[in-house]
């Protein structure tokens, strides 16, 4: 497969693989390069049922995903995986690996999702999977009779919290401000459940365990109160931030990294498009992200016919 089509899209989730069928049906020649080993972006770590997606319910993100790869049927032999872009000259639209692969293209289309945002605090790392765990839903009776921290305000972080407190012997949810984001209904519902506490004002400073997570370090900054809570799991939900890394010191982007398109989906630089997650749109939703594929194709298309 050669390594300058006319299009490189660059990511295999929703927005992506929505691109890659948009390409084909209006006859562009792409090629998707996606970093892990698999595609499917978020979705493989979607584990609650998918009903509000048009057309197509399914029982986790994993299993829309395989009917997303089966629609582009021969068209997913466009897809490289395991190619992790590190650099890139926007300018000339080349891309580069960490092994120095090289691809070029006419256009590219940036479709690099999110990732899960970390604390950054000593312990997170090591023992994460060791206590630290990487989703409340995808088996809550892993925290059955355990003592579960939560860490976050947001809808993510409340209603994991309510979900592990009705298998968990206790639950404490740690927020760095007074208030929270999430909705009302999680949180009443949970400040009414008998084993729950909640630390507002309050961030971890540390994880602590020597094999395995045992020990939460806190501190309140509201009034400079220091404590550690004995804890057996931890599942810290404080929102995303966009793998925008190998382009944002080329492109628009606002403060926190996400990069700015216009109304159909082109960047600040010249054929360079950008869709999904990464564009952070009103809405973070498989229908937004596929809906974007599709217009970026049609924007290619329309510029490519333009300058012929
Ligand atoms: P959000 O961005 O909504 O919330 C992030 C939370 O983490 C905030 O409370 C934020 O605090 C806190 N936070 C951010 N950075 C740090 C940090 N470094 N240390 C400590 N705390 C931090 O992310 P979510 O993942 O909760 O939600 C993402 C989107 O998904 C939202 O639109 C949400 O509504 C949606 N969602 C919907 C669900 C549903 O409908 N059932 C379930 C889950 C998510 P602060 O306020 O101080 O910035």
């Amino acid at each position: 497969m050669p390594n300058d089509p006319d299009v490189l899209i660059i990511g295999g989730g929703p927005a992506g693989l929505s691109a890659a069928l948009w390409c084909a049906e209006l006859g562009l020649d792409h090629l998707v390069l996606e970093r892990e080993d698999q595609c499917g972006g978020q979705l493989l770590w979607t584990y609650n049922r998918i009903s509000n997606y048009l057309g197509a319910e399914a029982e986790n993100g994993r299993e829309l995903r395989d009917r997303f790869l089966g629609q582009l049927g021969t068209i997913a032999d466009r897809i490289r995986t395991g190619i992790q872009i590190i650099t890139a000259d926007l300018a000339a639209r080349t891309l580069v690996t960490p092994d120095g692969q090289s691809f070029s293209s006419r256009y590219i289309v940036i479709a690099t999702g999110v990732r899960r945002r970390r604390l950054g605090v000593p312990g997170e790392h090591e023992l994460s999977g060791k206590g630290i765990l990487s989703s409340g839903v995808k088996d809550p009776h892993a925290v059955s009779g355990r003592r579960v921290v939560v860490v976050g305000g947001g809808d993510a972080a409340v209603e994991n919290a309510l979900i592990l407190s009705r298998y968990a012997r206790s639950l404490l949810l740690v927020h760095r401000r007074g208030t929270f984001t999430a909705r009302r209904q999680f949180v009443d519902e949970l400040a009414s459940a008998g084993n729950v506490q909640i630390a507002m004002n309050t961030v971890v400073t540390a994880f602590g365990g020597d094999h395995s997570l045992n020990i939460v370090e806190l501190l309140n900054q509201a009034t400079g109160r220091a404590w550690s809570e004995p804890v057996d799991s931890a599942l810290i939900r404080i929102g995303v931030e966009p793998n925008s890394e190998p382009f944002a010191t080329h492109l628009e982007t606002d403060s926190s990294g996400y990069i700015r398109i216009d109304s159909r989906t082109a960047t600040s630089v010249d054929r360079i498009y950008a869709i999904g997650d990464v564009t952070n749109t009103a809405t973070l939703t498989i229908a937004n992200a596929v809906g974007q594929g599709s217009t970026t194709a049609r924007a290619i298309l329309d510029n490519l016919s333009y300058n012929r």
